[in-house]
């Protein structure tokens, strides 16, 4: 799919400068020098958790098409509401042991592992792209796809109010100029995550310098068609799957949300990325269902088809591909040379 997706119609000589200087810019020496100050870091992480905690909002009532403003937060099993006191992110549930004030029945553990993982991932968005709007585009991102992963995986909804501004924003953000330090010398043109053939940053653009030493052509489009063109392509690449599926075996095998999610991996991520997300989410899935069909089955019952949420590989590849796209790329090139 990569090799398919990196040849494109037009062709490109190769960058001038070493890609691997490029690529190692990014994640060594010059990454430390706007390295965010503690002030930074307590800020980006409580700024994490409190994301993370209406993150958990919009998982828990979203998918359903609840409103998320009303009513305010309640025990799902008691309907009590609770105090702004007991609606602390993290703190909260450790204080309280996990359990409802009220009824004392268990909360669930998904509404800290969330908090955590957003602040997590904004910790990492700061640090990776350095203090600047390239490391607020990606706590965007890793909002969105979070949110996505979540809600699939619970109860296989991708909702639109996720999808469809998900894509419009990856569209946008593709216009933008955009501050950050990943790379050496910033990432002045362009954003982080488009096929911006011409920038000399770090992230996805680092893929891009990779590839252009690799025997395959680099897309030489600006950062705004490959946004288009991302999105359009893996779009239609899950149509046509979907199709195939629907002939072959007459019944419906992915929703219609794993489409918009595709095109909002290529609408934040370009070509080369969004095909390298869909790579990962596929390899991802299979090595999962693998592992679940491995498993013994309890005997004199029959096996209990096997569903599996595509929309949270889908949203694992996307973060994968933000973090370790130039890395996976590069050992999966070597085998090229
Ligand atoms: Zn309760």
């Amino acid at each position: 799919m990569i090799s398919v997706f990196l040849l494109p119609a037009r062709l490109h000589a190769p960058l001038p400068g070493s890609a691997f200087g490029v690529f190692t810019g990014s994640l060594s020496a010059p990454v430390l020098e706007l390295a965010p100050s503690p002030l930074w870091i307590a800020i980006v992480a409580i700024a994490g958790l409190l994301f993370g905690s209406f993150l958990n909002v919009c998982i828990a009532r979203l998918p359903h098409h609840r409103s998320i403003l009303w009513p305010g937060s309640h025990c799902p099993h008691c309907q009590a509401g609770i105090r702004p006191y007991d609606n602390i992110p993290l703190v909260s549930f450790l204080l309280l042991r996990g359990r409802c004030r009220h009824c004392h029945t268990r909360i669930s553990p998904r509404y800290p592992l969330v908090e955590a993982a957003t602040a997590a991932l904004f910790l990492l968005a700061t640090f990776h792209f350095g203090p600047g709007s390239a490391a607020l585009l990606a706590a965007v991102f890793s909002f969105l796809l979070l949110g996505l992963l979540v809600m699939d995986a619970e109860c296989f909804l991708l909702p639109d109010t996720f999808t469809l501004p998900g894509i419009a924003f990856g569209v946008a953000q593709s216009l933008l100029p955009v501050s950050g330090q990943a790379g050496e010398g910033g990432n002045s043109l362009g954003s982080p995550f488009s096929n911006h053939a011409a920038d000399p940053a770090g992230g996805l653009i680092g893929c891009l310098h990779l590839a252009a030493t690799t025997p395959f052509p680099t897309p030489a489009w600006p950062a705004w068609q490959g946004s288009l063109l991302g999105a359009a392509g893996a779009a239609s690449l899950l149509l046509a799957i979907r199709w195939l599926y629907w002939v072959v075996r007459r019944q419906q095998g992915m929703g219609l949300g794993d489409v918009k999610l595709a095109a909002l991996l290529g609408a934040w991520l370009g070509v080369a990325g969004a095909s390298l997300a869909l790579t990962l989410a596929v390899l991802l899935a299979a090595l999962c269902g693998l592992i679940l069909m491995a498993r013994p089955n309890q005997p004199g019952t029959d096996r209990p088809a096997l569903r599996l949420p595509l929309g949270s590989f889908l949203s694992l590849g996307g973060l994968l591909t933000l973090y370790c796209g130039a890395p996976l790329l590069t050992w999966y090139f070597q085998f090229w040379r």
